[in-house]
């Protein structure tokens, strides 16, 4: 009988601390609602199959899985029905193929940074951000000072002057060619006026991959973070942005998050745990 006893006590207490414990993860499952409702979206939105074939990126996947697990606790941005962000001016935002910026949305701080370009014209596509500006000049600077000289090419695009690009683009390779390299309207970070493609004289001025291998593409990939940019579409994170590599393109996300980026080895997609 007491053994019963003790038996049927010690189940209970197993069983209150089984719920005990049970109860801390509950608390998150509000937050993570938000989160599964959004990446449902997007499965249904995404095209499965990989948007760049040709790469062949040796480390993709390896050694990035532990590190993008703690990243992926940021909430993704909210979006409407549309697929477009509800806060499109945020400095972290994230803009790929399932989240948008508004077709109507300009930012309005736009401005023309103080650094050389690869052109001598007036032209929107020289602006930025005023914050983005600010960074990418005192970038250009300490480039300069160690014996780099970089060159913006473009900057700031309009959602009609994007959509004109990739109805262009796509008239030249077809869509799904056009896909790879070239985004739809709506879909770029140049749209943000938080993007800048530079180059350099080492490079003829091009955006081409040769780009990351001379010393100004190298001393990006190096010091970008320390400034507020990101390389956006890296080498090795091809299947995880669905861009090719593009070692020229600079994304503003502020110090802050462009460091934890640059340590963590991730993309905005991992960071917001919205890649597959
Ligand atoms: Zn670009």
């Amino acid at each position: 009988m007491n053994k019963n006893v003790l038996g049927i006590s010690f189940a209970v207490f197993l069983l209150m601390t089984g719920c005990s414990t049970s109860t801390e993860p509950e608390e998150d499952s509000e937050q993570s609602e938000d989160v599964a409702s959004d990446a449902e979206q997007t499965d249904n939105e995404e095209e499965t199959e990989p948007v760049f074939e040709e790469n062949d990126s040796e480390e993709a996947g390896s050694d990035t899985s532990d590190q993008s697990e703690d990243a992926a606790e940021q909430a993704p941005p909210k979006t409407n029905e549309k697929g477009e962000l509800e806060n499109p001016s945020a400095l972290d935002a994230l803009v790929n193929r399932d989240y948008l910026l508004p077709g109507d949305y300009k930012p309005e701080d736009l401005t023309v940074p103080d650094v050389p370009f690869s052109f001598e014209e007036e032209h929107p596509k020289r602006q930025i951000r005023e914050p983005a500006a600010d960074a990418l000049e005192t970038l250009f600077e300490e480039a300069e000072a160690e014996g780099m000289q970089l060159y913006a090419i473009s900057g700031y695009r309009s959602y009609d002057r994007q959509e004109a690009i990739f109805a262009a683009n796509a008239a030249e390779d077809g869509e799904e060619e056009a896909n790879k390299y070239s985004a739809q309207a709506g879909e770029s970070e140049h749209q943000s006026g938080l993007a800048m493609d530079v180059s350099s004289a080492s490079n003829d001025f091009a955006l081409t991959n040769d780009f990351g291998e001379t010393p100004e593409g190298e001393w990006l990939k190096e010091h970008a973070q320390e400034y507020g940019f990101v390389i956006r579409y890296p080498d090795d994170k091809t299947d995880i942005t669905g861009y090719q590599y593009e070692p020229w393109h600079l994304r503003y996300v502020g110090e802050g998050l462009a460091e934890t980026l640059y340590e963590a080895d991730d993309t905005l997609e991992e960071y917001y745990g919205v890649h597959e």
